[in-house]
């Protein structure tokens, strides 16, 4: 009943794009994106091979500029979070080419610093505080699970049959990605090269039983961490490279695929083609709520990506 405002989101898609901030470094002499409307509109340039210049308009629920802050990205953010505490299963996914921005907008770039904390760990937080100024009503117990799916095999991160763990704050969860990081025997760089062709899923169970009635309520949230969504040359691609790239392709567009069968409220969606949609079948659909985050890099070069980052938002929006 809190959180009413968010019970007309349900069973709907929303889509929010993020720009990236030009990187120490990058010349930002000229942006990919000629400007960002007030009501969910992007425009980007796109350069001609001609010289000229082509301008397409995109839209959005909304459009976040580069210097919109973390706490602001998550102010739009936490209603979605919130109805979980009701029952609600939410999905938020990070969408975009590798380095435009997808583990800035879930992770944050520095867990230490709780100033920069993502989507994920914001969410946490904010699941924690509200569970305990409610529980004089209802009692609540939160369970996490991390898996990564890597050419459509599914692996837990912080144990070895992903099952879940009851955690009572933050901290707890930030201290399993500690040993999650160390359980997988690779170097910083190797993880994050792995990182960006794989999909990375923190899920968050919670359960709830009313203090009076005795009645029960389950909620679940999936913050999913995409594998990176630029197209790989075929003609350079080889052996594992390739069955990466041809895996991250398949499974990305199953999930557009299912998500834009759910906007079209389609009679059939298909779960069955990807392991990432069928891990997220309970999730996606019905009852439950979905939020992408569309990335984008400002470079001029980049804008080949962005138009079809772009165009996969708007055939799930
Ligand atoms: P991806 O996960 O999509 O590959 P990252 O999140 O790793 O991309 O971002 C690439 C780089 O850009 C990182 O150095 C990150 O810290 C930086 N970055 C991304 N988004 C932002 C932002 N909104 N503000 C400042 N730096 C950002
Ligand atoms: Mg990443």
């Amino acid at each position: 009943q809190l959180y009413n405002q968010v019970q007309d989101l349900k069973g709907t898609i929303r889509v929010y794009c993020r720009v990236r901030p030009f990187l120490p470094g990058q010349s930002s002499r000229q942006s990919a994106v000629d400007y960002i409307g007030e009501n969910g509109n992007i425009m980007i340039v796109n350069p001609l091979k001609n010289g000229k210049e082509a301008r397409k308009v995109f839209s959005f629920n909304k459009v976040f500029g580069s210097n919109v802050t973390q706490e602001q990205i998550y102010v739009d953010t936490q209603p979605l979070v919130r109805s979980v505490l009701d029952g609600y299963n939410v999905c938020i996914f990070a969408y975009g080419q590798t380095g435009s921005g997808k583990t800035y907008t879930m992770s944050g770039p520095d867990l230490t610093s709780e100033e920069t904390w993502g989507v994920n760990y914001r969410a946490l937080r904010d699941l924690f505080q509200i569970s305990k100024t409610r529980g004089d009503v209802i009692k609540y117990e939160v369970g996490v699970q991390m898996i990564e799916i890597y050419n459509e095999q599914l692996n837990g991160l912080n144990v070895p049959d992903a099952s879940w763990i009851p955690v009572s704050s933050t901290q707890d969860v930030l201290d399993l990605m500690k040993i999650g990081h160390r359980n997988r025997a690779v170097g910083a760089t190797a993880l994050n090269e792995r990182s960006s062709r794989s999909h990375s899923v923190l899920t968050v169970h919670v359960y709830g039983k009313e203090l009076v009635s005795g009645s029960i309520l389950k909620g679940c949230l999936h913050l999913v961490d995409l594998a990176g969504s630029e197209r790989v040359d075929k003609s350079e691609a080889v052996g594992e490279r390739l069955k990466e790239a041809q895996h991250i392709n398949r499974s990305l567009s199953a999930l557009g695929d299912v998500i834009s069968a759910l906007a079209q409220k389609s009679p059939h969606v298909p779960y069955r083609n990807s392991k990432l949609t069928q891990v997220l079948q309970d999730s996606l659909g019905g009852h439950a709520k979905t939020l992408m985050f569309v990335h984008i890099n400002p470079e001029l070069n980049s804008t080949g990506e962005t138009i079809s980052t772009l165009k996969f938002a708007e055939r799930v929006a």
